[in-house]
């Protein structure tokens, strides 16, 4: 017997033949014997539709009314999931964040997670109930409901999890497990069947979205064993044991000494979530970049990528960074607004930039990835623009039109293909 938290996405739970799927999954759980507690997504889309209904109302709204919107999408699956499986005879009830409570912080739109009270979650498990929990909600410093971001149920999942000390954390999305690479772009990609806490936070926080970043962060700090699964295999499959050899379906995100096979470079991952901004000709003196990133610190915008050349004129620097393609506008107004201050030539804009990663824990013990990334790149012809590193990954910003070649290039060049 173990305690479960089993957790199913937007397409998961997309309708109600997907729910219905859903509940033989749990159902097959309880009856082998294990605590079951269920975290749902919004059907497929609904957020979306949601989000978008917000800026329909007005394109300027209050970030508290915001989220009493789009947490309303969870709201819906829970009910639908515990009416499905009391029908089918599992005991089963619906909880929303608040209900638990499930406490954050007053960041709307984006919360975090402080605290969770998982006694009376453990008290039902210990009954027998199935505890089905609505996802990507909480409840603020004010009482008032909060959203954890865009993918955020995989936290609430994970945090979960860790608040009733469950054996393991299983997601369950549309593709069956994490891969080397997108699979909806690198044909080549295959399923790994274990990936090191490490490694995966750098996949999800360059882009592949598989997993929220901020769950494999906390997945990672609590030690919370996630198994990345398929929601369309067959729920009547039988399952291997937990405390046996892994080697069933999905990847498991897990601590490093438990993975023997160790690849130098385990994914590759893309984000087209950054855009470039450049300052020509700044005065080179000291504290010039603090007057550069204070304003846009202040304004809350997170600078990724940084880059400082000297200028033509040998006097002068040029100054190239990377923003959230969301605060791009933004981030170039703060600049103009401090251009005296500042003092540059022109600035320059553009959002058809992507970045593309090469992730792995063994890059640490061995030298050369860098230079067989930048020589395979050259010789298709493709630019890099900004280049940043850290212990196990690299990453280069190009044009966004060489996505997918620059992804399935690196893909191959460093033997991952299928
Ligand atoms: P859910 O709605 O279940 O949360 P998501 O759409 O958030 O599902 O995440 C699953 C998707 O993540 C997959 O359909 C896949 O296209 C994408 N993805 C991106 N990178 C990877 C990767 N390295 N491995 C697996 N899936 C990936
Ligand atoms: N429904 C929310 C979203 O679409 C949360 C999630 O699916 O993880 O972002
Ligand atoms: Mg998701």
């Amino acid at each position: 017997m173990a305690r479960l938290v089993l957790k199913f996405g937007g397409t998961s739970v997309a309708d109600i033949d997907r729910i219905r799927n859903v509940a033989e999954h749990v159902k097959r759980e309880v009856v082998a014997g294990n605590e079951v507690a269920v975290i749902l997504s919004a059907m497929a889309g609904k957020t979306n539709e949601l989000v978008e209904w917000c800026s329909q109302a007005a394109a300027l709204h209050d970030a508290r009314e915001y989220d009493s919107v789009v947490a309303s999408g969870e709201i819906v699956t829970v009910g639908l999931l515990a009416i499905m499986l009391q029908s089918m005879g599992v005991n089963a009830r619906s909880w929303q964040g608040w209900q638990i409570p499930i406490r954050t912080d007053g960041n709307h739109g984006a919360a975090r997670i402080k605290d969770i009270d998982g006694s009376r979650l453990v008290e039902r498990l210990q009954a027998g109930q199935v505890a089905v929990v609505a996802g990507f909600q909480g409840i603020g410093p004010d009482n008032r409901v909060t959203t954890l971001g865009r993918g955020g149920s995989d936290t609430s999942a994970v945090a979960v999890a860790a608040a009733v000390n469950a054996d393991r954390c299983d997601i369950y999305t549309d593709v069956d497990g994490v891969y080397t690479s997108d699979p909806r772009i690198v044909e080549h990609a295959h399923r790994l069947d274990k990936i090191s806490y490490e490694e995966m936070l750098e996949m999800a926080s360059l882009g592949a979205k598989v997993l929220q970043t901020r769950s494999v962060e906390l997945a990672m700090v609590r030690r919370v064993p996630v198994l990345v699964r398929s929601s369309f295999d067959d729920p009547h499959a039988p399952q291997p044991a937990l405390d046996g050899p892994f080697g069933g379906p999905g990847t498991l995100v897990c601590d490093e000494d438990e993975i023997v096979e160790q690849h130098i470079v385990s994914g590759i991952a893309y984000s087209k979530d950054e855009a470039k901004i450049t300052l020509r000709r700044v005065a080179d003196k000291p504290g010039v970049a603090a007057t550069v990133f204070g304003p846009l610190a202040a304004a809350n915008i997170n600078v990724d990528m940084i880059v400082q050349n000297v200028s033509e004129d040998g006097s002068t620097t040029d100054l190239t960074f990377t923003v959230p393609v969301a605060d791009f506008e933004r981030a170039e107004k703060v600049i103009e607004e401090a251009r005296d201050k500042i003092g540059y030539a022109d600035m320059a804009g553009s959002t058809g930039v992507v970045k593309v990663s090469v992730i792995g824990i063994g890059m640490r013990s061995h030298a050369g990835v860098a230079a067989q990334m930048f020589s395979a790149l050259a010789e298709r012809g493709i630019n890099i623009q900004l280049i940043s590193t850290s212990e196990i990954k690299i990453s280069v910003l190009i044009d966004a039109a060489y996505t997918e070649l620059a992804v399935r290039t690196l893909h191959s060049v460093y033997g991952l293909d299928r």
